[in-house]
């Protein structure tokens, strides 16, 4: 049985074998990855994680005419208010409108724990469909409707026939996985499920005039060369305007799903050409669907962060479409362009200490832009490690000057102070949530991902270099910064194993 005949979608510690606990050095990772070796592990003590919501509503809030209705405790969802920004800025760069996003939540209290609130989510469903007419409502369901065993699956089908929206579940009950990435599965779960098919029998009624037949033809033609180009969340606006114009030159045409895209248009997904990933652990969920339901062939091995991975990414699709010759034409004029944009910014760089952290193919993908750059990595923190990045801790290991630390952690900033201490990068890259730490340590940071600015593809690559110049070119901010916040660790935690914690029921100082 397919795991889209399931209501829900498996947890990745099941179908990826995903760890969160690990530490290692480069050099050994590749190898200890493909031979199965990383173990998962525990810490004995934690800061901390992400709860899958906080994805999941980032990419469900994105979406047009979309109600998302949460099914939980009130407070969950509140990281909605800060994602927000996100949905106006977005929606106002690709349609030139600033709209919130609609959420709501069921709020559910001590009342609904001891009697059941699946009342309360249809009562919620009707006046959601009733107020705002939503194309969709996403009905997202947090920890207490999966502890209390609330059914919203059940609920759904029941109040379907009754409302104009076609209404979505999304699981995500936070306590069920500790890979916060399984929210990515969660959302295409219910998206592959309830929205690939058209919205009206009109839109697969064959061509009868003569005018429908030659607007079929030419439609069909279109699909014959677009590629969906998956976007959860790894690029803004500016990033897939980059990746349009490399497939464009192609010939290609691009369909970009499913972040910002209308619910009645998924189904365009199921009739492209080829599905392709810009990030592997975001999208292998959904791009497997589209191939087992829809015979959809994908490619999942690369993202075009950086100019060498950028190269070989447009080489795959072209490769895919018998485009190899026209492919290198376009890899050796822009990589000829970026690289003579690049030399006036290498001699900042030039050998400098450079630390990441990100999502694991970000992260790793990121340090080999930074090595062209001229940087040195000098360590690397993810989030989780699962089967995707294999091949590029490899590439990694091959331009190493050191073993330097791979350290895998769902956000242990106690870990990262401890490894910074010991490591002093000239630079860190990391998450806008994240870079306080090293902040506060006085280190130059960069965000690694932001959705207002470039870092895909070559214009990226060059973007990025000229923001990271101008970081190092005069790094007092955070200089000053460390003079007057403090982070709240004792001495003996710096000069203690920054891993003491890791693989142990808990350890004393
Ligand atoms: S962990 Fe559970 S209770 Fe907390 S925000 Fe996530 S779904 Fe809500």
């Amino acid at each position: 049985m397919s795991c889209y005949d399931q209501k829900v979608a498996p947890r990745r510690e099941e179908r990826l074998q995903t760890c969160i606990a690990h530490n290692g050095g480069v050099c050994g990772m590749g190898k200890k990855a493909k031979a199965c070796m990383i173990d998962d592990g525990e810490r004995g003590f934690t800061q901390g994680s992400i709860c899958l919501l906080l994805v999941a509503l980032a990419m469900l809030n994105s979406m047009p005419e979309t109600v998302v209705l949460i099914h939980g405790a009130v407070g969950c969802g509140s990281c909605a208010h800060s994602q927000n920004a996100n949905t106006r800025s977005g929606g106002s760069v690709r349609f030139g409108q600033v709209k919130d996003a609609i959420w709501l939540s069921t709020a559910l209290n001590e009342v609904d724990v001891i009697s059941g609130a699946e009342g309360k989510l249809g009562h919620a469903i009707r006046e959601a469909d009733r107020r705002y007419r939503p194309k969709t409502i996403a009905v997202v369901s947090g920890c207490v409707p999966g502890l209390i065993g609330d059914d919203i699956d059940t609920v759904i089908a029941e109040f379907q026939p009754e409302v104009s929206a076609r209404l979505v579940p999304v699981h995500c009950e936070g306590f069920k996985t500790r890979i916060w990435a399984t929210a990515y599965d969660a959302v295409y779960h219910g998206v592959g499920r309830n929205l690939l098919k058209p919205r009206t029998p009109e839109a697969e009624r064959p061509p009868t005039s003569r005018e429908e037949r030659q607007a079929a033809v030419v439609e069909t033609e279109k699909l014959s060369r677009t590629v969906n180009l998956m976007n959860v969340s790894s690029m803004g606006r500016v990033d897939e305007v980059e990746l349009e114009r490399l497939l464009q030159a192609l010939g290609l045409e691009s369909n970009i799903f499913p972040v910002f895209s209308h619910p009645d248009s998924f189904h365009k997904a199921t009739r492209a050409a080829l599905s392709v990933s810009t990030c592997p652990t975001h999208d292998d969920y959904f791009l497997r669907q589209l191939q087992e339901q829809f015979g959809v062939p994908f490619l999942n091995k690369r993202m075009p962060i950086g100019i060498r991975n950028t190269s070989l990414w447009l080489k795959d699709i072209a490769g895919h479409f018998g485009l190899g010759a026209e492919a290198d034409r376009i890899i050796e004029a822009e990589e000829r362009e970026v690289r003579a944009a690049l030399a006036p910014f290498r001699p900042l760089f030039e050998n400098k200490k450079v630390f990441l952290s990100a999502g694991e193919f970000r992260a790793l993908v990121t340090a080999q832009l930074l090595e062209e750059l001229g940087f040195e990595v000098s360590g690397i923190r993810m989030f989780h490690h699962d089967a995707f990045a294999d091949d590029e801790y490899d590439k990694l290991a091959a331009t190493a000057k050191t073993d330097y630390t791979i350290n895998v952690a769902n956000v242990q900033p106690f870990e990262e102070a401890n490894l910074l201490k010991k490591v002093k990068p000239d630079l860190f890259l990391g998450h806008v949530n994240g870079n306080s730490t090293a902040a506060k340590l006085g280190i130059p940071t960069h965000t690694i991902y932001n959705t207002g600015l470039a870092y895909i593809g070559y214009r990226g690559a060059f973007e990025v270099a000229r923001r990271l110049h101008r970081t190092l070119k005069n790094p007092a901010f955070n200089r000053n910064l460390s003079a007057w916040a403090s982070l709240p660790y004792a001495q003996t935690w710096y000069e203690a194993d920054p891993f003491t914690y890791l693989h142990t029921r808990g350890a004393s100082l």
